[in-house]
């Protein structure tokens, strides 16, 4: 898939930054996977960091950072790191592609995966409530059903973490 749009995080990726990510991923084995050997974030998905320097800097999504390495950017903005692995080990970060939100919810609704209380596209109506300021945060998890920690997490703009946490194992 041709990149049309460039993902921020692809200028931080200097030849150093590239050579600690490959570093942090296995050799394929005999599936194809190759697994992440780096840290686990507390949803125990792999994360990446990336920054001049802690504190300044931030983790991403091991798998987004692979799609966005191997393709030099994102298709689209919205566009996610969908994970469909033959051997359905999360910490496999080969078997991903680029997907619509739309995409990821049908992997997820196929491998019956579909757990957590909030959908991608429920967190996509959230950031929009968020943006429109007309509800407040308590208001937000009171109609979602969730704990307000939670709406707080995405308005910090960790939304795209949370879209990927929320495949548990797929
Ligand atoms: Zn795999």
């Amino acid at each position: 898939m041709t990149a049309i749009w460039f993902d921020p995080v692809v200028e931080q990726l200097d030849e150093k930054a590239r050579r600690r990510f490959w570093s942090k991923v296995s050799p394929p084995d005999a599936n194809g996977c190759r697994f992440w050997t780096g840290s686990l974030s507390t949803g125990g998905y792999g994360q990446f960091w990336l920054g001049p320097r802690w504190p300044v800097g931030q983790f991403y999504p091991a798998h987004r950072m692979m799609l966005l390495i191997a393709t030099e950017g994102a298709p689209a903005p919205d566009m996610l790191a969908c994970h469909r692995c033959p051997a359905r080990r999360r910490d496999c970060v080969w078997h991903v592609r680029w997907g619509t939100v739309r995409e990821n919810r049908r992997d997820r609704l196929r491998d019956g995966t579909y757990g957590w209380k909030l959908t991608p596209e429920q967190v996509c109506e959230i950031v929009a409530h968020l943006c429109e300021r007309k509800l407040s945060r308590k208001e937000i998890a009171a109609r979602y059903g969730v704990h307000r920690s939670r709406i707080g997490h995405i308005a910090q703009g960790r939304a795209w973490g949370i879209l990927f946490e929320d495949r548990p194992d797929a």
